[in-house]
């Protein structure tokens, strides 16, 4: 299927690994020119050298804190009105117990997951309404259909996040502009395989045996892939996905189990 998005610029938060790399190279794949960001310099570096190799698009990259309010100057100063398409995401807050989570770490949890995502919207929306036509996708979680109980933070600041596109994502329809949400459940990234590592240790079990472990809850036997999570993204992007709006489209090989 032809996209009908080549030559739009994209840009991609926190996308050298996992989930955002999986997006930046599904927009590539359909002519995306990109901006990537990510902290660390050479995996970003070295993931946009591979992506301009494989498909000859424009990608400029911005080593910068996404969550950082200096951060995200700095990549909406790059990024500077022109962009298209809007994929947010950063990393998620840590687990841990309610009773344990102080003031500051809700405002760490909410700065990261749901007010950096809304300032980037915040930032970017409007010259896409002047020009008639923009996307944005929010990379959130599972949790916001099925709360995690270990992840109150990321539950917390995921639901305000939701609530905000589910208003906003009706504001800016007519105009062209389209904003849904994308809920992995497990997908095969550097954030799972240190969540398994956390269950080896917990019940004193193998990586392997920790692996099979979390897979034996999903319907579909597996992980995720990064591609497959990618083409979600990229469809939601493109120019057939004009009647998809405020959507919360989740993504988990039938974990979160409901009949709608
Ligand atoms: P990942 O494999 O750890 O990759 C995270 C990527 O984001 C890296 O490129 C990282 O590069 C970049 N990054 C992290 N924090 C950043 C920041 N503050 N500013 C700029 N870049 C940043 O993680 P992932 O599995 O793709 O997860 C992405 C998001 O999806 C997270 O919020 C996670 O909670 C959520 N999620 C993931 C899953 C899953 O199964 N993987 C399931 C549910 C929800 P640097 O470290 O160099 O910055």
């Amino acid at each position: 299927m032809n996209l009908g998005i080549a030559g739009r610029r994209a840009l991609v938060c926190a996308s050298s690994k996992g989930l955002g790399r999986g997006c930046a190279e599904a927009l590539a794949e359909a002519g995306c020119d990109l901006v990537l960001n990510a902290r660390g310099a050479q995996a970003l570096e070295a993931m946009a050298e591979a992506i301009r190799t494989a498909h000859g698009v424009n990608v400029t990259t911005v080593v910068a804190d996404i969550t950082d309010e200096g951060g995200r100057a700095e990549v909406l100063a790059t990024a500077a009105g022109a962009v298209d398409i809007l994929v947010t995401n950063a990393g998620g807050p840590p687990p841990g117990m309610w009773p344990d989570w102080s003031r500051e770490d809700f405002i760490a949890a909410l700065d990261a997951n749901m007010l950096t995502p809304i300032a980037l919207m915040t930032a970017l929306l409007p010259p896409m309404l002047d020009r008639g036509w923009g996307r944005v996708v929010n990379i959130t979680s599972q949790s916001v259909k099925a709360p995690i109980p270990q992840l109150g933070l990321s539950n917390a600041a995921r639901a305000g996040l939701t609530g905000y596109v589910a208003g906003t994502a009706r504001q800016v329809a007519a105009r062209g502009v389209n904003i849904n949400n994308l809920l992995p459940g497990s997908h095969n990234t550097d954030r799972i395989h240190t969540l398994e590592g956390g269950i080896a240790r917990a019940q004193n079990v193998s990586l392997e045996e920790a692996r099979r472990i979390r897979q034996s809850d999903i319907p579909a036997g597996r992980y995720g892939t990064t591609a497959e999570f990618g083409a979600m993204c990229a469809f939601l992007c493109s120019q057939h996905a004009g009647f998809i709006v405020g959507q919360n489209i989740l993504l988990d090989g039938g974990q979160t189990s409901a009949t709608i």
